[in-house]
């Protein structure tokens, strides 16, 4: 369901909670170390060059990773290797936590 359809998805901005912070950076998402404006034009740009016309559909997955505690951001590793973002994040490289 479509509350606003005279918005188009392709021009929202991803909320940039501390969840969907972490997980951009750990992801590469963005270089910006800071949360705010900037970085969410940045986080949601980069989401755009999966699926331009809806890059926020994505915000739902990341950020319930850390809340449903399957991604502590590299602490515990064994959920790194369960997960099926391994291979794209840094927080599973070895040595980085
Ligand atoms: S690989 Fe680890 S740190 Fe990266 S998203 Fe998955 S669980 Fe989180």
């Amino acid at each position: 369901m479509n509350l606003w359809p005279e918005v188009s998805p392709a021009l929202l901005l991803i909320p940039l909670d501390r969840h969907i912070s972490r997980i951009a950076r750990n992801l590469e998402l963005t270089s910006r170390g800071s949360d705010d404006w900037k970085t969410a034009e940045e986080v949601s740009a980069s989401l755009a060059r999966f699926c331009p016309e809806d890059p926020i559909k994505y915000d739902f997955s990341l950020c319930h990773l850390g809340i449903a505690g399957e991604c502590t951001h590299g602490k515990d590793q064994e959920l790194c290797r369960r997960c099926l973002l391994a291979s794209a994040c840094l927080a599973a490289k070895p040595g980085r936590n």
